[in-house]
């Protein structure tokens, strides 16, 4: 011990053994070189790495200079030694810091505001003024003459101090890892570990035998050890497209609040990639992509290009103006053919553009924007589209009702029922009903089901609609026996799925007769899965459930396809009842199909005096509307059946 104390405060005159130094800057210098030379995804974690590696090849340059000055004190002024020698402590305290910092940034934080922050960077000052003012007070360091105008190098008092905030610096870097060790990537934890037990081995070996320079050669090592692990910018490179991938846009989208902020996008997908992939071989496809990446890049060279998908470019300016020159651009390009391998292509693209506001704030939103809001955008009439302020309301507006609809049926709560009378034109009584689902919210206000069923069917939140739809309207008809017939709508796009025997069992649990219930199916549903549809009608028919043809007259009107669909009545949309000629021929012509088919009519939305006389005169067998009334709450219906003579 006591020889150790003679070592570590009163050296001799000792002669460095450099060696291992210098070939460690050599390395540096190349990794350096290498680093800086690839294409880097430009986080704060990239960044920084870059600073820590300069600093670490500073660091190893002041070590070999203070080495070699302190070899020749008797030639070189002693103000220069100092000086340099200075320099040594403070970049070695500044590298110390920056790996804190370094992790700071990958676990995704600002530097600001972080009270563990102060921990090192309190300390870090502190240490560097008393190293750059060493020479008023010696604490850090000293030289005493050795003869011959020669100096040796004398640690100070307070030298212990430099391995303490090091030391300070190491545990708040410690810290804050332990501390998020769930969000800090696994790799990035073991390898910091790694890299801090080979430093403090490198710190005993220097005390004991301080002669042997070996830091650098550690930097060296954990630089390296990190950029093979953790720092490979080549891992957030798409290899065929040389485009950063989906890793560094899923990076980006975690990070943004904290990057320098740049929200316009422009994203586009090349609609007939598939087909060069099959017709040309892989190769030729991979050429196609590289030179859409060239192409945007001779645009605008400071656009991030991402490829995050087999075929899809996202795109990431700084300012509306490069967004707008750049779609333009694009516009221009895709109009004429690419050649590509001695063969001229046209690549039809669908592209939108935008300003992200919150839709991309987390790698969820993210994924049900590219999952569930892309797939509605209509590229019909334009391969390229503005989704505007209006477009992002709506997008947010979905979003939330979403999340209001889970609320409500996991509360059973906001969601009840209505019921719209029908009248039979025949028997002069409102006999059949039409239960509608209604949703009250204190943030939206009322929401209408046209907007949030097909919210639901989206996000598979339809099958339980149709159950609380289901339980509410059969406990509705065990209440109200004068109910002959309760027209229930239903959400076909799940409904499949569901084995009839589960629709049966709530009609029996409610001790119904299955022939009061007549479920509605639209037509575009009928149209779009016509087997599935028989299939179910036919199951559910044999126990006397009945079928309506809901909204006829507003899809495609597939009649051939329909008509083969056992329903036994047809509900006419209301657009039906418009004023125009062209209008009021198909009205008729539906009209005489069904009359010629025996299936009876029910005519929806009539609200005034002319459109009922309308019906009337065309035999329409039932009438539905606000000329008669609105859909009711169940006790408003009771009085309205009352007042009906009805109850
Ligand atoms: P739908 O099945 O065609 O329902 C008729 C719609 O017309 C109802 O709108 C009703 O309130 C409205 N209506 C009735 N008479 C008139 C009138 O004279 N004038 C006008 N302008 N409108 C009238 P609502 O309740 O907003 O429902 C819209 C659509 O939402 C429904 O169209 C149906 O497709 C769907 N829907 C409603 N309730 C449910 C439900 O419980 N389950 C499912 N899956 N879908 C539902
Ligand atoms: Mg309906
Ligand atoms: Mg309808």
């Amino acid at each position: 011990m006591a020889e150790l104390l003679t070592t570590w405060f009163i050296p001799g005159k000792m002669h460095y053994n450099y060696f291992l130094e210098l070939c460690s800057l050599v390395f540096m210098v190349a990794i350096v070189v290498a680093y800086y030379s690839r294409k880097k995804f430009p986080t704060a974690v990239f960044k920084l790495f870059g600073v820590c590696l300069i600093s670490v090849t500073v660091t190893i340059s002041f070590d070999i200079l203070s080495c070699y000055l302190l070899d020749h004190t008797d030639v070189v002024p002693l103000a220069i030694v100092e000086f340099v020698t200075e320099m040594l402590y403070f970049s070695h305290m500044f590298c110390s810091y920056l790996i804190f910092a370094y992790i700071f940034y990958s676990i995704g934080k600002t530097l600001k505001f972080e009270p563990r922050y102060y921990l090192t960077i309190i300390p870090t000052a502190i240490a560097t003024i008393l190293i750059f003012t060493n020479c008023l007070h010696h604490w850090i360091f000293d030289f005493v003459e050795i003869g011959s105008g020669a100096y040796d190098f004398k640690h100070g008092p307070a030298f212990i101090v430099l391995y303490i905030v090091a030391g300070l610096n190491l545990f708040s870097t410690i810290l804050y890892a332990v501390t998020f060790r769930n969000t800090i990537p696994k790799k990035l934890l073991y390898v910091l570990l790694s890299i801090i037990g080979i430093f403090l081995i490198a710190v005993i070996i220097h005390i004991f035998q301080p002669e042997h320079l070996l830091y650098g050669v550690v930097y060296t090592m954990s630089m390296m050890f990190a950029i093979i692990t953790v720092n490979d910018p080549d891992e957030k490179v798409d290899r065929i497209s040389k485009a950063f991938n989906n890793e560094a846009f899923v990076d980006y989208i975690n990070t943004q609040r904290t990057e320098r902020q740049r929200r316009h996008f422009i994203v586009f997908d090349i609609e007939s990639f598939g087909m060069f992939n099959e017709k040309f071989g892989s190769l030729y496809a991979n050429e196609v992509l590289s030179s859409v990446r060239k192409f945007i890049e001779s645009v605008n060279k400071t656009t991030y290009i991402f490829k995050t998908h087999s075929s899809r470019f996202v795109l990431l300016m700084r300012n509306r103006e490069e967004q707008t020159q750049m779609v333009a651009a694009i516009r221009h390009r895709f109009s004429s053919s690419f050649n590509v391998k001695d063969k001229s292509i046209i690549l039809t693209i669908n592209l939108f553009y935008f300003v992200n506001n919150d839709i991309f704030d987390n790698t969820d939103s993210y994924k049900d924007f590219f999952t569930r809001i892309l797939p509605t955008i209509n590229f019909k009439d334009s391969n390229f589209i503005e989704l505007d302020e209006t477009f992002m309301n709506r997008i947010n507006r979905d979003r939330r009702i979403k999340e209001i609809l889970e609320q409500c049926l996991k509360e059973q709560r906001g969601l009840y029922m209505v019921y719209q009378p029908i009248y039979d034109v025949g028997k002069k009584v409102f006999n059949h009903f039409e239960a509608l689902i209604r949703l009250d919210n204190d943030e939206l206000g009322y929401v209408g089901p046209a907007e949030f069923i097909p919210i639901a069917e989206d996000s598979g939140l339809a099958n339980e609609i149709d159950y609380f739809v289901l339980n509410e309207t059969c406990a509705f008809l065990e209440r109200n026996p004068q109910v002959e017939i309760l027209e229930i709508n239903i959400s076909c796009a799940e409904f499949f799925n569901n084995p009839s025997y589960r629709f049966l069992k709530v009609i029996k649990e409610h001790n119904i007769d299955p022939k009061r219930i007549c479920l509605e199916i639209t037509e575009t549903i009928a149209v779009k899965y016509p087997e599935k549809t028989k299939e179910f009608m036919q199951d559910l028919g044999q126990y006397g459930v009945q079928f309506a043809m809901d909204d006829f007259g507003s899809g495609y009107s597939n009649i051939a396809r329909f008509i083969t669909l056992p329903f036994s009545i047809a509900k006419l949309d209301k657009t039906l009842l418009e004023e125009s000629k062209n209008i009021k021929i198909f009205f008729d012509s539906a009209v005489n199909l069904f009359k010629s088919l025996g299936i009876p009519i029910v005519i929806e939305g009539v609200e005034t005096e002319t459109q009922l006389a309308t019906s009337k005169t065309k035999k329409i067998e039932f009438i539905q509307g606000y000329y008669f009334s609105k859909p009711l709450k169940e006790e408003d219906l009771q009085k309205f059946l009352v007042a009906n003579k009805m109850a």
